[in-house]
């Protein structure tokens, strides 16, 4: 199990409550704008379109729109939770609206299956699109016509031009850093020709790869995104929403802004590898705002700092590696960081939530600790989860005076004694737990020694522990197999010790254990999850992510659980007293076949 983070579990409500009202600058920004009223005079006709559209309109209600636009290209991890965490998040704060944008301009990697993985994502994360019964849930490609239209416009205007250099030329001519791009051959073209060239290209008359489309800007910039970036390129592809009606695709650069000024986003918030392209999203606003195509005032680029946290990788192209080549089980393996994953693992939407703020927002990168998360995830759990008794290393205790102590049941067996325990220490109204202790019970392997190494407080021959919730025990002896191995422990109860009754507490003893009945325990399979890898930053420096995985990332074992954890469903969330938290494998468990999996170790306090 993963080290505890040092955060005390009682100091959650003051700790959640602080981070959650820290500023940063997005905030700041964002009450900036809506103190100056530069968005106020701004409309909304009901749904996303261009300056004719949205002129029409009343004054937009939301004081801010902001969107979440995923390319449904994968499954969806934890960093993206950062980013819907703050765009739904500031929405919400401020009286705006998120829109959930699919940014489906790219034809050849959709597919339905993450579409619909997405949404059923930032439902379950606890935010909605939906807003006074209108759906925010928008898909790039229905911009398709008006991204034509102001391609057009741009050639019209002397601010595009087909370029039919090869790709290799258009490269080196591009320039780099220390040397300034060389003008194309195809830049001086007149808008009338340009025009009918680009019309043939959105007519199939050319192949693939022959032409591109490419905003007129300086060649001569010292920043690379505004040379002449291309903004429509040819490739016969399906797409999933159009079908075979385009054969000419804008490129990401070109269609992002343009997808957030229909949409009349006023915080267009992205990370940090977009800050050079914000000159460029902003000229491109600029000039089709200008010849009346979209409505002023635009929006506004705003670049933050990715998440990362150590020993996870949030790169889709490396998470589908590790799926592609079964270094886990699917995307939604418990030590994935997907977001499928993490709630497999037993996340709950409210940990990833506090995560999101306490990691930060801010321009400066940086590492969140696996510890944040993992206290995020304690926290959340600590006042929520019923607790429950497990054996995960059995073997079998037996109370060899038993039946002379309690004295037999009536057909003559050994009798059981009920005990009962909260459901959760500190929540009353949770209820009670109930369990019978008998002449046999379970108990972890490692809380007998044969021979106690110092300071050892549980079971020995000679020492008194007491069961949790049930009796005082004394120690006698145990029972080894041919290999030696330990295979039962014996000891004798001392009578009129059982936790509740009065006088219980006159033996003292250092030790409580838990424990599960012979007779009541169920069987179940426990998955014990670890860190997926064993370094830090697995991918960094170009290093070899999958040389780091850590082969003890699973450990499966047979353990016996209370009865209380029959009723368990699916998704259900429990403390495993002195072990952790764990969820019920929303995929595997069964009444039949009961299936656990660790979601976060405690704060051991018991390793004495
Ligand atoms: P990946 O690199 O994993 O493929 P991506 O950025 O290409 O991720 P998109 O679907 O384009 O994935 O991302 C949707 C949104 O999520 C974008 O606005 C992107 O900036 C944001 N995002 C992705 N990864 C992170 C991260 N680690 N931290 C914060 N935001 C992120
Ligand atoms: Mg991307």
């Amino acid at each position: 199990m993963s080290t505890p983070s040092p955060t005390p579990a009682k100091n959650m409500a003051t700790s959640a409550s602080e981070t959650a009202k820290s500023s940063n600058f997005l905030r700041q920004i964002i009450e900036t704008d809506i103190a100056s009223g530069i968005n106020s005079g701004r409309k909304w006709a009901g749904s996303p379109g261009d300056a004719a559209h949205q002129s029409a309109g009343a004054l937009d209600p939301a004081r801010i729109r902001t969107r979440f636009p995923p390319e449904p290209n994968g499954y969806l991890h934890i960093g993206h939770a950062k980013s819907i965490c703050l765009n739904f998040g500031l929405a919400q704060e401020y009286g705006g609206v998120c829109h959930l944008r699919f940014d489906d301009t790219n034809p050849e990697k959709e597919n339905q299956e993450f579409v619909n993985g997405i949404i059923d994502t930032v439902h379950w994360l606890g935010f909605d699109w939906n807003v006074n019964g209108t759906s925010h849930l928008y898909h790039a490609s229905d911009y398709f016509d008006f991204m034509y239209r102001a391609a057009e416009y741009l050639i019209s205007t002397g601010h595009a031009y087909v370029d039919e250099q090869s790709a290799e030329d258009m490269r080196i001519n591009r320039g780099d850093f220390s040397r300034p791009g060389t003008d194309s051959a195809f830049r001086t073209r007149t808008p009338a020709e340009n025009l009918a060239r680009f019309r043939e290209m959105r007519d199939a008359r050319h192949l693939d790869g022959s032409m591109v489309l490419r905003a007129k800007v300086d060649m001569a910039s010292p920043n690379i995104n505004m040379r002449d970036p291309t903004i429509y390129r040819i490739r016969r592809a399906e797409h999933h929403n159009t079908g075979d009606k385009w054969c000419i695709y804008p490129m990401y650069a070109y269609a992002h802004p343009i997808e957030d000024a229909l949409e009349q986003i006023t915080h267009s918030i992205c990370t940090l590898e977009f800050e050079d392209q914000r000159p460029w999203y902003d000229w491109l606003l600029e000039r089709l705002i200008e010849g009346g195509l979209l409505m002023a005032p635009p929006p506004r680029q705003y670049e933050f700092a990715r998440l990362n946290i150590t020993y996870v990788i949030t790169s889709k192209r490396k998470l589908a590696a590790l799926v592609y080549d079964h270094k886990v089980q699917g995307w939604d393996d418990p030590r994935m960081p997907t977001l499928v994953g993490l709630r497999r693992r037993g996340y709950t939407p409210q940990s990833l939530r506090l995560l999101a703020e306490r990691a930060g927002t801010s321009k400066a990168g940086g590492w969140t600790e696996y510890s944040t998360l993992e206290a995020c995830l304690r926290e959340t759990l600590e006042e929520t989860a019923p607790r429950a008794m497990a054996v995960l290393d059995p073997i079998r205790l037996v109370i060899t005076n038993w039946d002379e102590v309690m004295g037999l049941s009536a057909t003559g067996d050994s009798k059981l004694d009920a005990c009962s325990a909260p459901a959760h220490p500190h929540q009353p109204e949770m209820g009670r737990r109930s369990f019978s202790i008998g002449r046999e019970v379970w108990i972890e392997r490692g809380d007998f020694e044969e021979t106690p190494p110092k300071g050892f407080f549980r079971l020995y021959p000679g020492n008194k522990v007491r069961l949790k919730y049930g009796h005082v025990i004394a120690c006698t002896g145990c029972t080894k197999g041919a290999d030696g191995r330990v295979e039962s422990v014996q000891a004798e109860l001392i009578p009129d010790t059982k936790s509740g009754t009065p006088g219980s507490d006159a033996i003292k003893v250092k030790g409580v254990i838990t424990w599960v009945g012979v007779v009541d325990g169920k069987r179940a399979e426990v998955r014990l999850y670890d860190r997926l890898f064993n370094e830090p930053q697995p991918d960094s420096g170009g290093r070899d992510f999958l040389a780091s995985l850590n082969p003890n990332s699973l450990r499966v074992v047979q353990a016996i659980v209370e009865p209380s954890l029959a009723q368990a469903r699916p998704d259900d969330k429990f403390q495993f007293e002195r072990h952790g938290y764990f969820v019920a494998d929303r995929v595997d468990h069964s009444d039949a076949r009961p299936v656990f999996n660790l979601s976060v170790g405690l704060k051991d306090t018991w390793g004495k």
